[in-house]
């Protein structure tokens, strides 16, 4: 199913759980502003190329609109609209004072240079710096993007609008970014993920996992479980997958990926075929790569006990539905993943009051608000009789539709 069609069809369920007024719905759905720019630069060699680059706002009332930008051959509009909308529930269920945004650019980052991605970078920040903002949409990494690109953006709308380290979260140390900032993704999936099993009663040594995708956010969440006991058996990327069902050596396969370029050959474990992830056998199964690969065609073979959404709308409305039917708990992306968010406010907060926190202090933090937002969305689950993804969707809509109605917005 189509990224929008899956995330607009969550967002209506939980309107309707919430009782939410037709026209006011309709209005939370629709996007603040949708822009579209051409990015040409000269490639190495001389020669032009074109891209299309996105950035969609979708809501402001709770605050500065933040997201991501991703660098991605699948970019396309309904992708980042899709994306954009997530934003904007997953920082209200973090309970932090944004809206949400994304941008992206279609392109293969693989494929070009360090200057190129350069030249690419600052041509499209030139196109939207008016639109963007400290107080207004806030950038930050996504797929294909990291405190690099940061820098290049941070570097360029400075150009137009005078220094301004918080006009993006993300970015290198250096340059005012945030200490744990380029954990947190991963950080927070394990806070949340141990948030879940214990209310359970189950602890994360007990336990067997397997994790899709091996980039920032699927390293960290592994280096960190295995740190804690966890017992990761297997892990996949797009170079290939690896299993062992004792527990792979997390930190040597990093080192491995690292000196080789690829997940393949590892002598801890053995290679497999990176499609058999999904429905490997182990208990929490943890997708941190694209969307959609969970679907109806492979929910059924999944034979994890939990998923924990790491990646952003990994599982399609129809596999939710199988999944359910078969007992397999989700724990959902806007809440699962939004420790990213989560320490990109820590670090827009820091750079506003010209003041950096300790890592200890922003870890500290981040435990906090990714357990009370747990807390906050297992209420909104008795409150409505729902399940984890609907207690997630209600929490986050219905502050969103709280802040729109006190601005007045039917006036
Ligand atoms: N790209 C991340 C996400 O999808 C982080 C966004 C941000 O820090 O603004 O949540």
């Amino acid at each position: 199913m189509n990224a929008l069609a899956a995330t607009s069809r969550n967002f209506r369920r939980a309107a309707r759980l919430l009782n939410l007024d037709s026209k006011l719905e309709k209005s939370l759905l629709i996007p603040f502003r949708e822009i579209k720019v051409e990015c040409t630069i000269p490639k190495d060699d001389g020669t032009l190329v074109s891209y299309v680059g996105f950035r969609v706002q979708h809501d402001n009332s709770r605050g500065p609109m933040k997201g991501g930008i991703r660098y991605h051959p699948e970019v396309d509009p309904d992708e980042v609209n899709a994306l954009a909308q997530l934003m904007t529930w997953k920082t209200a269920v973090a309970d932090i004072p944004y809206g949400g945004a994304k941008g992206g650019i279609g392109c293969n980052p693989k494929d070009l240079s360090k200057s190129e991605l350069e030249r690419l970078t600052r041509v499209f920040t030139q196109k939207i710096h008016d639109l963007i903002g400290v107080q207004t949409d806030v950038p930050a990494p996504d797929m294909g993007t990291n405190a690099q690109t940061m820098a290049w953006i941070l570097d360029e709308y400075s150009k137009f609008h005078g220094h301004s380290p918080a006009i993006v979260t993300g970015k290198p140390i250096d340059l005012g970014g945030s200490l744990g900032r380029e954990a947190a993704t991963g950080r927070g999936v394990v806070y949340a993920t141990k948030a879940l099993l214990e209310e359970h009663g189950k602890s994360v040594k007990d336990l067997t996992f397997a994790i899709q995708g091996f980039g920032n956010v699927g390293s960290w969440a592994g280096r960190l479980l295995h740190e804690q006991g966890g017992k990761v058996v297997a892990v996949s990327d797009i170079t290939g997958a690896v299993k062992n069902s004792n527990g792979l050596d997390i930190p040597s396969l990093l080192k491995h990926k690292e000196d080789t370029g690829s997940l393949k050959n590892f002598s801890g474990g053995d290679d497999m075929p990176a499609e058999h992830l999904l429905g490997q056998e182990c208990d929490v199964l943890i997708p941190c790569a694209l969307g959609g690969v969970l679907n109806r065609e492979n929910a059924q073979d999944v034979r994890a006990k939990y998923i924990i959404e790491a990646a952003n709308h990994p599982t399609d409305p129809d596999a939710d539905e199988i999944l359910s039917k078969n007992g397999v708990i989700v724990l959902p992306d806007i809440y699962a993943n939004s420790g990213g968010v989560t320490v990109s406010y820590f670090e827009w907060v820091q750079n506003i009051q010209g003041f950096m926190w300790d890592e200890e202090k922003v870890n500290r933090e981040l435990k906090k608000y990714m357990t009370r937002a747990f807390l906050n969305i297992k209420n909104m689950c008795q409150t409505h009789n729902c399940d984890l993804r609907m207690g997630a969707f209600t929490l986050g809509v219905n502050r969103v539709a709280r802040a729109t109605m006190l601005r007045g917005w039917e006036a």
